[in-house]
């Protein structure tokens, strides 16, 4: 069993008072209080640096604060101009861009002979209707051809 001061013992001492076997400890054994000194000086120094800086004179602060206040009003000034309008200009290029009606796609205008052929095709297609419809129907469609043979009487009818 080690009889020195455990590191969490030492470290303890520092912040809070010792208990009383450790501050037995401490009074009698020269190794654990020199232990302890090597970390308690270092950290006494920097407290004492840190408060140093914190307890500066209000000429100091008030320095510092006029130099980020002016420093602020600068940057705020020159706000707007450089990378913003760049980014400007650049979205209305952008948008000019994608505005522009893209181009129609070119289609080829039918030739003469083309036109033609389809005329006569539509022609063919009409004659060969005409003829289904006055050609012979089956016995069961009869009724149909006398209701629209008589449709169509009527309509010549009315007509004249
Ligand atoms: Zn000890």
């Amino acid at each position: 069993m080690n009889p020195h001061l455990s590191e969490f013992e030492l470290n303890a001492s520092l912040w809070e008072e010792p208990s009383g076997s450790v501050a037995g400890h401490l009074t009698s054994c020269a190794d654990c209080r020199r232990e302890r000194d090597l970390i308690a000086a270092p950290l006494a120094a920097f407290r004492d640096d840190s408060q140093q800086l914190a307890a500066r004179d209000e000429f100091f602060w008030s320095a510092q604060r006029a130099r980020i206040e002016s420093q602020i009003a600068a940057r705020s000034s020159q706000g707007i101009p450089g990378l913003a309008w760049s980014m400007v200009v650049g979205l209305i290029v952008l948008g000019v861009f994608l505005l522009k009606p893209a181009k129609p796609p070119a289609v080829p205008a039918p030739t003469y002979s083309q036109s033609i052929r389809s005329q006569d095709q539509d022609f063919a297609l009409l004659v060969e209707v005409e003829h289904t419809v006055n050609s012979q129907v089956p016995d069961a469609l009869a009724p149909a051809t006398l209701l629209a043979y008589e449709m169509n009487r009527t309509a010549l009818t009315k007509s004249k």
